[in-house]
């Protein structure tokens, strides 16, 4: 029997692959009316209260909002949750996961971070992805279930190691997301509509996607000036010849705009022959 905290969408679409082959779960939801709609699917009955949700059961799925809202739900349930187990699918900062299982531990709860890449129409299909950290006891134990959401993969003790990947995974997400409306906008400012440029783009960053191994080698090995690089002064004459484009067909730089900036300081430090992938020692270099 696992119990469910949390079905909103994403909490939903957890239940329902936890049941799939013959699975029986307790739902608990604040608002009553979203735990009672999945009582249509075979194996889940819903409680009215968190309380005899949690106690009819030994692991409690949370899948709430965000960190807050886990400790709304979480800590009036404290004595009850002791030497039971807390699977957190809730997006958490990676000190908040961390913070999560602290007092977890101050309170003899086992507990295991989760980290959702997928959408909830995803859970439980092909290519949903889901990470892990914390308790490796949980995630051997448990691996039946959360292989029924996607593939599970394990980033070790450290609590916050999912959130802090889930994080990085999300941040070139919307840096992409964010490239694919200002490109948008450039071509939209001659008519192009959306659709036509995105058939276009999609296709185009995925064969870029195919550089990045490349970054990736040349930042592990900290060696910038190997050969077959993009030097930063390249780079910095590309981004000034579309960000002098773009202001010509009246759309705002601001999304490119600090991207050419880091490149510039990096020339300006002396590295102007070395890769474009030396953006990343300016990052750096603001902690
Ligand atoms: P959602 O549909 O908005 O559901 C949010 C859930 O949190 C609902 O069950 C809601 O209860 C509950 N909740 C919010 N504040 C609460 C509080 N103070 N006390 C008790 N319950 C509270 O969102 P979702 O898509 O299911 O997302 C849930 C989590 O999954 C989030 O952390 C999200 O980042 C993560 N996630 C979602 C996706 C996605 O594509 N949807 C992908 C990856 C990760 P009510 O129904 O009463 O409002």
């Amino acid at each position: 029997m696992t119990i469910f905290l949390g079905t909103g969408a994403m909490g939903a679409a957890l239940t329902i692959a936890a049941v799939r082959d013959g699975g029986s779960a307790v739902v608990w939801n604040r608002s009553p009316q979203r735990a009672h709609a999945l009582t249509r699917t075979p194996g889940v009955s819903a409680a009215e209260d968190p309380r005899d949700a949690v106690t009819a059961g030994d692991v409690i799925v949370t899948c709430l909002l965000d960190h807050a809202s886990v400790h709304e739900v979480l800590d009036p349930l404290v004595a009850d949750l002791a030497g039971r187990t807390v699977i957190n699918m809730t997006t958490t900062t990676p000190n908040q996961s961390r913070e999560l299982a602290a007092w977890a531990a101050a309170h003899d709860i086992a507990y295991l971070d989760g980290a959702i890449m997928a959408v909830p129409e995803m859970i439980g299909e092909p290519g949903s992805m889901i990470f892990y950290s914390g308790s490796p006891l949980v995630f051997g134990k448990h691996r039946k279930l959360l292989d029924r959401w996607g593939s599970s993969e394990f980033f070790g003790p450290d609590p916050g190691l999912a959130a802090l990947s889930d994080m990085a995974m999300l941040t070139g997400m919307y840096a992409m997301i964010g490239g694919f409306l200002h490109g948008t906008a450039m071509v939209g400012a001659a008519g192009v509509p959306a659709t036509a440029f995105a058939r276009r783009q999609g296709p185009f960053l995925a064969a870029m996607a195919g550089q990045l191994a490349g970054y990736a080698a040349t930042i592990d090995a900290a060696d910038y000036t190997g050969a077959g690089q993009q030097s930063l002064r390249f780079t910095e004459a590309a981004l000034s010849t579309l960000i002098e484009s773009s202001a010509d067909e009246g759309i705002s730089t601001e999304l490119i705009d600090p991207v050419r900036e880091l490149v510039r300081r990096q020339i300006a430090a002396g590295f102007g022959d070395h890769g474009t992938a030396r953006i990343l020692e300016e990052l750096r270099s603001s902690r």
